[in-house]
């Protein structure tokens, strides 16, 4: 997509880490702040912008395939959710047959060929993208310059960090290659083990990312979804909403990206061991 005048970042993670809930409140939040938000689901679970719309709907890949490549069907999975976000899910190919990463990157050349963004006046796109296996697949939003900024979802657990620092050696690897992309922060999502924000700080320490905020597990969150809504739809007035505003302020107000160092299992163990033993 053309980035002239237009923010671009992703937000990548495991699986079921909360990178479709944190990128739905914060394009929901940078509504509230004037942006035109454009939020691009990047997962074959599709339900990126449930929150934002409050429903599942129809994916690009998979409305392509019924009805053929065309402006028309491409603006047809364009959808418009809480305060004027827009949203549309990549989707992915019929399960077991071809690569889910390469689908999500499919999708994503639709919408540069046919120039969503800039026909629907989006000045931020943000794309949430599943991080779980960085096979060469869900590597390509990076590879082709589609996310040059990345947010990292993690929580205190030693596999989210262990799969946050697979995605880091992606970007090492890809950077060697000559792509520019690099990290803008990892965010906190936090799961409730101890002592996690200083694991995670210190996490981000040894990797050399800093952490940018630490979003508290809170119940507003499933509240809210099961209204298919976003905390700051829902609960505007929340502690949890302040945060998130919060979230979307920071990243906006970044203007500061990372080269990762990379970490093995051992160094991520001993982090997460030697925080919890401090913890007493
Ligand atoms: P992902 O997109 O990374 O697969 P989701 O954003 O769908 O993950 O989050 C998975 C589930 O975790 C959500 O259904 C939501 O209920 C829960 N969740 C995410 N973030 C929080 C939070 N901060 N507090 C409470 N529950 C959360
Ligand atoms: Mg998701």
């Amino acid at each position: 997509m053309s980035t002239d005048g237009m923010r671009q970042f992703a937000v990548y993670g495991k699986g079921g880490v909360g990178k479709s809930i944190t990128s739905s409140n914060i394009s929901a939040a940078l509504s509230q702040m004037g942006y035109k938000v454009l939020q691009v689901g990047c997962d074959p679970k599709h339900d990126s912008i449930a929150t934002i719309c409050g429903r599942l709907l129809p994916t690009i890949l998979e409305v392509v395939r019924e009805k053929g490549l065309s402006q028309e069907t491409i603006d047809s999975v364009i959808f418009k959710g809480f305060n004027g976000v827009l949203g549309c899910e990549s989707g992915g190919p019929r399960p077991a047959t071809g690569c889910a990463g390469k689908g999500v990157y499919t999708a994503l050349e639709f919408l540069t060929r046919f120039k969503v963004a800039e026909r629907n006046g989006a000045n931020v796109v943000i794309y949430d993208v599943l991080g779980d296996v960085v096979c060469g697949g869900f590597s390509q939003p990076m590879r082709h310059g589609y996310a040059k900024e990345i947010y990292m979802v993690g929580n205190g657990e030693s596999l989210t960090l262990w799969q946050v620092n697979n995605v880091m050696k992606a970007v090492v690897r890809l950077r060697a290659g000559g792509s520019n992309v690099a990290v803008g922060g990892i965010i906190d999502n936090m799961r409730g083990v101890p002592n996690e924000e200083k694991v995670v700080e210190a996490f981000g320490q040894a990797i050399g990312v800093p952490v940018i905020i630490h979003v508290p597990r809170d119940k507003t969150v499933q509240q809210a979804e099961f209204q298919g809504k976003t905390v700051i739809e829902a609960f505007p007035d929340s502690k949890q909403a302040d945060v998130y505003r919060e979230l979307a302020r920071r990243i906006m107000a970044n203007t500061k990206t990372y080269v990762p160092t990379t970490l093995t299992l051992p160094d991520i163990m001993n982090i997460v061991k030697g925080e919890m033993v401090a913890a007493g």
